[in-house]
């Protein structure tokens, strides 16, 4: 039996889904699957569980006695859902519970459980059939989050298993039921593909029910969304009556610039004092040790941009304020003179932090909250009635050519535009402020965001299942396929990089096993063969020397080259200046590929890091050496960005960054070139008189022009590329390739030489 006060029985009442609990409860308990699509608000997060509950879902000796899981893509949703279901409840922790990585408060008590849907993934690793469970309700599926998508996958299965087990009264325990919810309407990718449910679900789908929010477009497109989202949110709070604003912007940096530059201006100051967080952290964001790595987890490439002070921002918004006015002439008040109370929201920051923005402001302060895209479905917080939408999120993405994932900023989709907008009409009408043109929003906003599974390296999703004992990875039901061929080229590739337990018959059929190795290389979010290259690393000290190589080798090419500096050359320059410039070239040149003696094409890059950072970086010392500045300035930041995750996911290992690369000594080169080696075992070439003991079979050569190789899996000749620095000395007998490139011939890039001896 649940009581609820009163208020909170009515709030209940409002909720769009309340009008429905017989219907959802009826499908669900007459269904395997479920599908529910209701928009952001409508109840579904907060009362599907307690609709189940009641029901005596989770409840020991009924029908239904397994746990009711609720699974989330982030962490912080997981937290502070299970706080508000158990608010609701009356009844808290235990009954109602979280288990994130490193963090929960589960009991056998427990009926009600709100998860990540990593931690799910892992538990369904060592109990297949899920028999804890009742039912799983699969929570912000629109999200499409690489995770929720092999659950939905996963979980088809194992429905079919659980039912199957019930009718066939093999277990005493009830069926598994699978609740899939949607806060938009495209849920075809689920309902229409046979593959996944043979049975096409049953869908229910949830009234919308929220005030109006008028939308207003930016009249031009900035690129500077930092400082219009700084000054929309002072105009918003000087002139517009009281409301809480919603600030979407794309990462940490961002936000913790935007919150400190509003706080310093506009912050209760002396509230402020009082206030100071917590020493307390939670353990939940202490460190990424022996887990997976989530994407929430990986902010890479956060940079700021410089702003110009506060003051000066204003200035400018004043004087050009021709700008957007629409929303501000109904009810604009005279300069508010009130405090802002500013509150940042992001997935790696603490949870207590986290958690904040749902207390009250402080009387009288206007509750601002600078978040990520952790607020567009999930989170609700009370009050809101402007947002101010940057149409940016940082999403995953991945380069093929360099095998490389980062997070990028770029433009949402329109659906999540409208999550967003929809966040300002939760308690009264609202207003939403787009920092974008509606041209831009037509020309470049999908209508849908690609599921994430189609914006990753593949072979890292395969290892990524693998490491969660998802053997059968060609037959697996996913939501949206990825490529079949490039499935089982990806286990063919990770077999042959030690990740996959390696006999040809398993893994033509995909059931090749995850080896230690490749739970090791699981973890990091670089291409599998970058892992294997950072996680072999770590003998001999040479873990700093292998980062700036997959640094460098993931940014690019950092050298001009000779074709460039041809072009460069004035034709007005003196033949002598001329020389000068061809002479400091070559010496540079030279210089570089000394480290290893001219062996290998990523000795040079790594001495040319190491010479960067000695000098101290700079425009100068690249224009001295023939270095692109940008490249280098990458490749610096990357370093530092792998050097933060390694050390955050082995804290044993001393992974510190140290710009200071002092030269690798003998043996550390032998080692490096192994790791090469090892990492791109499967782009070998050997000279074709060797490969093929022709009559040329041993002969020396002067250079290597015109010397053909063979290398694995591609049918032509191939020869060194004259860029390399090998190209000028005798051809070496077996050489390791980063890349190929095509224009009269196949040529190869990136070698270094294997060494045999
Ligand atoms: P959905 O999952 O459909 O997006 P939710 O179940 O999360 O909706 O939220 C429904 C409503 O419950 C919200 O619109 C809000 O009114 C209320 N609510 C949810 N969480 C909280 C909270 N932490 N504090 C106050 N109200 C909340
Ligand atoms: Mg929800």
């Amino acid at each position: 039996e649940v009581s609820r006060t009163e208020e909170l029985q009515t709030s209940r009442m409002l909720l769009p889904v309340t009008e429905l609990e017989q219907e959802i409860v009826e499908t669900v308990l007459l269904n395997p699957i479920t599908v529910i699509c209701g928009e952001t608000g409508s109840g579904k997060t907060t009362q599907l569980p307690q609709f189940l509950f009641e029901r005596a879902f989770g409840t020991k000796g009924s029908l239904n006695p397994g746990i009711v899981a609720i699974t989330q893509p982030r962490r912080v949703a997981a937290v502070s859902m299970a706080n508000r279901v158990g608010a609701e409840l009356g009844v808290g922790s235990p009954k109602v519970a979280y288990k994130i990585r490193y963090d929960g408060n589960t009991s056998p008590e427990t009926a009600i459980k709100f998860m990540t849907d990593g931690v799910l993934l892992r538990e369904l690793a060592n109990d297949f059939l899920l028999s804890k469970y009742s039912v799983v309700i699969v929570d912000e599926a629109h999200e499409r989050s690489v995770n929720t998508d092999i659950l939905i996958g996963v979980l088809s299965r194992v429905v079919t298993l659980r039912n199957n087990r019930w009718k066939e009264n093999l277990q005493s325990t009830s069926p598994l039921r699978l609740v899939i919810m949607s806060a938009t309407l495209r849920v075809s990718d689920f309902t229409e593909n046979k593959t996944l449910f043979q049975q096409q679900p049953p869908v229910v789908n949830v009234a919308a029910r929220q005030h109006p929010v008028t939308i207003h477009f930016a009249k031009k497109t900035s690129n500077d969304y930092l400082d219009e989202a700084m000054a929309k949110t002072i105009k918003i709070h000087k002139k517009l009556p009281p409301g809480g604003i919603l600030v979407f912007l794309t990462g940490q940096a961002e936000i913790e610039s935007v919150v400190k530059k509003l706080n310093q201006r506009f912050g209760a100051k002396d509230h402020l004092k009082s206030q100071k967080p917590k020493a307390r952290e939670s353990k939940a964001n202490s460190n990424a040790a022996n887990g997976d790595i989530e994407i929430e987890e990986v902010d890479l490439g956060d940079t700021i941009p410089p702003t110009p002070e506060l003051d000066e921002d204003l200035k400018e918004v004043d004087s050009e304020d021709s700008g957007d006015e629409s929303g501000f002439e109904e009810a604009t008040i005279d300069e508010n003179s009130s405090p802002m109370h500013v509150l940042p929201l992001y997935s790696l920051l603490p949870s207590d932090k986290q958690l904040q923005v749902f207390e009250p402001a402080p009387e009288g302060a206007r509750l601002v909250v600078v978040a990520t895209n952790v607020a567009e479905t999930s989170l609700t917080i009370p009050g809101i009635r402007y947002v101010i939408d940057s149409g940016r999120a940082k999403e995953r993405s991945y380069n093929p050519q360099n095998g490389m994932q980062s997070f990028n900023v770029s433009w949402i989709s329109k659906a999540s535009a409208a999550q967003r907008a929809g966040r300002a009409g939760r308690t009264g009408p609202g207003h939403t402020y787009r920092l974008y043109s509606s041209a831009v929003f037509e020309n470049h906003f999908e209508h849908f965001a690609k599921p994430e599974i189609l914006r990753m390296p593949i072979e890292g999703v395969v290892l990524q299942m693998k490491s969660m004992n998802l053997d059968v990875v060609n037959n697996f039901p996913f939501p949206t396929p990825p490529n079949a061929v490039g499935l089982s080229m990806a286990e063919k590739m990770l077999s042959n990089l030690g990740a996959l337990s390696n006999t040809a018959l398993t893994h033509s059929q995909g059931k090749s096993q995850i080896t230690e190795l490749g739970r090791s290389m699981s973890l990091f979010p670089v291409a599998p063969r970058f892992a294997k290259m950072l996680v072999t690393g770590f003998q001999h000290g040479c873990l700093p020397y292998i980062i700036a190589i997959v640094s460098a080798l993931s940014v690019g090419d950092p050298f001009i080259h000779e074709e460039a500096l041809k072009n460069s050359l004035n034709d007005d320059d003196s033949e002598d200046a001329r020389q000068a410039i061809r002479k400091a070239y070559f010496k540079s040149q030279q210089k570089f590929a000394s480290l290893g003696d001219h062996t290998s094409d990523l000795f040079k890059v790594l001495s040319a890091v190491g010479a960067y950072e000695y000098a101290g970086g700079g425009e100068s010392f690249c224009r001295a050496n023939f270095l692109r500045l940008k490249a280098m300035e990458e490749i610096h930041k990357l370093r530092a960005q792998i050097s933060y995750l390694i050390q955050s996911t082995y804290p044993s290992i001393n992974a510190h960054f140290v710009p200071k690369l002092s030269p690798p000594s003998e043996t550390q080169l032998k080692v490096i070139r192994q790791l090469i080696t090892a990492g791109f075992i499967e782009q070998v070439a050997v000279r074709k008189d060797l490969a093929e003991e022709n009559e040329n079979a041993g002969k020396k050569f002067q250079s290597c022009r015109g010397i053909a190789y063979k290398a694995i899996g591609i049918e032509e000749d191939v020869f060194i590329h004259p860029s390399s620095t090998l190209f000028s000395g005798e051809p070496p007998g077996y050489i390791t390739f980063t890349e190929v490139v095509s224009t009269s011939q196949p040529y190869l890039k990136g070698l270094t030489v294997i060494d045999v001896s």
